[in-house]
Order: C-alpha cells, then sequence, then structure tokens
C-alpha cells in the first residue's frame, strides 16, 4: 500500500460491468487490480447461474486482494422490443411504417408491448428504434396500429429496442422477470440494485418495500434514461440512494445532444442531495476492438470526473471487450489526471439538512485547513461517511464501518477509502484508537500523520455525528486485537 502523502488516491471511483470478458478466474482480479471499486452485473444479459457465478468470482477477488468490492445488480427493466419475427430491413426516409401490438398483417411490425398504440400520441411522440435509428414520426394511432412516417433512415431488426417518447403510459417499472431475477439478487447478497426505466418516486419505494421484503439491505439506483426521469429529477434523488446518468438510453429518448448539459445538470442535483452518482455508458467505447481510448473519449471522462460524478462506469468495454484490464488502467489515468488539475473542484458548500452533517462539514473544513493527512470517520450506517463526500472534501475519507457489507457500499462513494473496524469498540477513545489503527492500513497512513476524525459514540445508535477530534496515527498503542500488526508498516 502506498503512502498517503506521497501517491494521492483515486477521488473518483470506477465501476465495471462483469460480462465474458472478464470471466476468466484471473480477470477479475485483474480489473481490481487495475483499480475497479466496484462491479456491475447486468441482468439483461445471461442466466441466474451466469449471476451467480459472476457474484462468486467477485467476491472471491476481493476476499483475496483484501477490497471491498461492492456488487451492482441491474435490473433490465421493461425495455419494449420488436417481436422476434420482425424481418430485417432498411427504412428510408419518409417511408410509411405501420407499427402493430397485435398479429403482425398486411407488412404491420410487431411490437411486444400490448398498451404500445395507446402509448404513442400522434404529433407528438417518435418511435425510436434501436440506439437511435430508425426513427419514426406518429402520424396516427388506430388501436393495435400506430402508423408512422420515417424521419431518420436505419434498419429494423428482430427484438430491436422500440422507444415511444413523450409516451402516455408506462410499461410497469418491475416486469415479471425483475420480480424474479430481484429474488437472485437478494440471495447473492448484492450490494445495490439499479432500476431501469425508472419514471416515478413510486417506482423507487415498491422496490424498496420489495427488496426489504426479500431481506436485501441493498441500497437503490435510479437510471435515469427516460424523459419522464428527467422531468421527474427531483423527486427520483429524494427517493433513491445514488443515481445514474443511463446516457445509452437517454440518448435514445432526448437524442445524443442533449446528453451532455442532462450529465451535467443530473450530477449537480444529485450531489446537491448528496447521492451517490454514476455516470455511465460509451466512455470508452473504442476500447472494446482498441487497446487505446480516443482522444475524445478521454475527454469525456475527463469531463464526467471534473462534472463531480462519485463513480465512472464501463459497460462493454469490460464485459465484452477485448482489452477489459487495460480500459480500466485508461479509466485511472484519466481519473488521476482530471484530479491533478486546478479545475477538479473541491469543498463543495452546501447547506447541511441536520446538525449531524453539519458536525461533518466542520470536521471537513478544519481538515483542509489544518491539511491532514485524511479524514477518519468510523461510522456505523455509513452515512457520516458519505455526509462528508457530499462535501468534496480536498482530504481523503477514511470510512471504517462496522460491518463489511456497509464497507462495500461506502466503496463507490466520491473520495472515500473504505475499510472496517476490526471490533466493537466499547468506549470513544477505544472507538478512536481502533479507527486510527484501522485508517493506517486501510488507507496506507504512516505514524505521525495528522488526521481529523468525525464520529457519533456507536453506542448510540446512527445519525448522531457529535464529535469532532484531531489526531496523529500511531500516538497510542494498538488495541489489543491489533498487536500482532507490524508497527513498522506503512
Ligand atoms: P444499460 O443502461 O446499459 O443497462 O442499458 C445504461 C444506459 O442505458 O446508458
Ligand atoms: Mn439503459
Amino acid at each position: 500500500m502506498c503512502h498517503g502523502e506521497t501517491v494521492e488516491h483515486r477521488r473518483t471511483k470506477i465501476l465495471a460491468t462483469l460480462g465474458p470478458a472478464s470471466m476468466a478466474p484471473e480477470n477479475i482480479m485483474g480489473l481490481i487490480q487495475a483499480g475497479v471499486d466496484g462491479v456491475r452485473i447486468n441482468a439483461a444479459h445471461g442466466s441466474p447461474a451466469d449471476w451467480r457465478e459472476q457474484a462468486k468470482r467477485a467476491r472471491h477477488a476481493a476476499d483475496i486482494t483484501g477490497r471491498a468490492i461492492p456488487i451492482v445488480f441491474d435490473l433490465a427493466g421493461p425495455k419494449i422490443r420488436l417481436s422476434p419475427n420482425v424481418e430485417t430491413r432498411a427504412i428510408a426516409q419518409g417511408e410509411e411504417v405501420v407499427f402493430t401490438s397485435g398479429e403482425s398483417g398486411n407488412g404491420a411490425i410487431e411490437v411486444e408491448w400490448p398498451e404500445f398504440a395507446a402509448a404513442a400520441t400522434p404529433g407528438v411522440s417518435e418511435i425510436v428504434i434501436g440506439d437511435g435509428t430508425p426513427r419514426f414520426a406518429v402520424t396516427a394511432t388506430e388501436a393495435p396500429l400506430v402508423m408512422t412516417r420515417c424521419e431518420r433512415p436505419g434498419m429494423l431488426g428482430p427484438r430491436k429496442g422500440a422507444f415511444v417518447t413523450h409516451s402516455s403510459v408506462g410499461a410497469a417499472a418491475l416486469t415479471e422477470k425483475d420480480l424474479g431475477d430481484l429474488e437472485v439478487a437478494a440471495e447473492i447478497g448484492v450490494d445495490f440494485v439499479s432500476l431501469s426505466f425508472v419514471r416515478r418516486a413510486e417506482d423507487i419505494d415498491d422496490l424498496r418495500d420489495r427488496l426489504r421484503g426479500l431481506g436485501s439491505h441493498a441500497r437503490i439506483i435510479a437510471k435515469i434514461e427516460k424523459l419522464e426521469a428527467v422531468e421527474a429529477l427531483d423527486e427520483l434523488v429524494q427517493a433513491s440512494d445514488a443515481i445514474m446518468v443511463a446516457r445509452g438510453d437517454l440518448g435514445v429518448e432526448v437524442g445524443a445532444a442533449r446528453v451532455p448539459l442532462l450529465q451535467k445538470e443530473i450530477i449537480r442535483e444529485a450531489t446537491r442531495a448528496g447521492k451517490l452518482v454514476i455516470t455511465a455508458t460509451q466512455m470508452l467505447e473504442s476500447m472494446v476492438y482498441n487497446a487505446e481510448p480516443t482522444r475524445a473519449e478521454a475527454s469525456d471522462v475527463s469531463n464526467a470526473v471534473l462534472d463531480g460524478s462519485s463513480a465512472v462506469m464501463m459497460s462493454g468495454e469490460t464485459a465484452i471487450g477485448a482489452y477489459p484490464v487495460e480500459a480500466v488502467q485508461a479509466m485511472d489515468e484519466i481519473a488521476r489526471a482530471a484530479q491533478a488539475g486546478e479545475l477538479f473542484h473541491r469543498d463543495i458548500t452546501a447547506e447541511p439538512e441536520s446538525a449531524a452533517e453539519a458536525v461533518v462539514q466542520a470536521a471537513v473544513h478544519l481538515a483542509s485547513q489544518l491539511n491532514s493527512a485524511a479524514m477518519v470517520i468510523p461510522t456505523r450506517s455509513g452515512g457520516s461517511a458519505r455526509a462528508a463526500a457530499k462535501y468534496r472534501p480536498s482530504r481523503p475519507i477514511v470510512g471504517l464501518a462496522e460491518n463489511a457489507a456497509i464497507a462495500r457500499q461506502l466503496s463507490l462513494e466520491w473520495g472515500v477509502i473504505a475499510g472496517t473496524l476490526p471490533s466493537y469498540p466499547r468506549s470513544v477513545e477505544d472507538l478512536v484508537n481502533d479507527a486510527l489503527w484501522s485508517a493506517r492500513s486501510v488507507a496506507g497512513l504512516r505514524n505521525g500523520d495528522r488526521v481529523v476524525m468525525a464520529m457519533g459514540r456507536f453506542s448510540t445508535g446512527s445519525g448522531n455525528t457529535d464529535l469532532i477530534t484531531v489526531r496523529r496515527i500511531g500516538e497510542a498503542p494498538p488495541p489489543d486485537h491489533a498487536q500482532g500488526i507490524d508497527p513498522t508498516f506503512g
């Protein structure tokens, strides 16, 4: 482990999607060693057997590397598709095409969603296929038929995604398949669940109820990829634990040109509310085939870091690409380069929402004023470490949780180096001493390094952060359970 003051910790986290490219026994380990902070299982592909295997290997690799690596389980959600019978064919500009949610006849294109015609409003809605083309203006509807004119040429094909923009009815956020997959997620013990095509806060509340019913403590990521979600951003940010700027499907809905600004707005909203925010999709897309990113991709990752993303995500790059480890290395390097510059804003001021948060904010200021090596935050629920991340502090946050699941969840938070406390502390002074010793090994701090600690007395539960203390690493002898630790380590 590197020394706290000689090597900067990367503040922006890296989330990598697992897939065939990352499944060889040594590969997940390779991804973690290259800098991955969390892995994503994408339920839109593969089977429960695949996901169980991915989870098993990820946990195993995390154990061996001694890292707290969370698993994000991404529900496929209600992606509307063309039927498998649709023939592959090119559609020309201006061509009139009829879609149907009923039986295909007279050449109508079959869509697998009974409410398709009800969802489309003539003169307002567009039908968008696949990643953006072909695109059709809706001219008339007569259930189950939707009459359209092609505005942008492209290819139709079996099972391609079919979107209705400005949809007046929404498919249920959780499909039958999602409900089944959720049970697998709970069984695996995933740390986050992300919900695709979210439209309303109730979708999030419903998912949370179901997760708790299955005994899962997973935190919920709302994927912003529909116009309705953009419009309901406020309530979605409030209802969820985290937000994903899902640029792939979002770009299909709103057009690629609007994505960059929406990304900035969504990140600003989420960070102001202290919510984790992930920027996703096509970040290093060309690395699916090439060992080096394009300049445009490097700029994109760098800008996502400067925008304040808690984490940047890779999809095909690590799931099916030819260079998964190189892609992680590239992302790591670009993120580090971005945070070294003056444009990387830190020590954001925001209104604290509670007394506990105000204490954390004061600790952030103090750590910056004293130019301390780190902030050290023992936390039961993870709340106070997350509260510190909200202010994007200049000093690293060492978040020390009582249990490993909370540590894994903290691992994706901006600037948080996550670890666990070795024992249940008996008094405040024990808590301080335990945390100092844990921080030393978790964050590679050295004896004599000054740290600012913010904490509550563990005995009184969570949300009670009421103490700040300035300490030095190694100031007291190691607690009994740490006696075995080599005092020259670090
Ligand atoms: P997906 O979500 O990869 O699950 O589709 C991300 C996106 O749409 O950008
Ligand atoms: Mn998507």
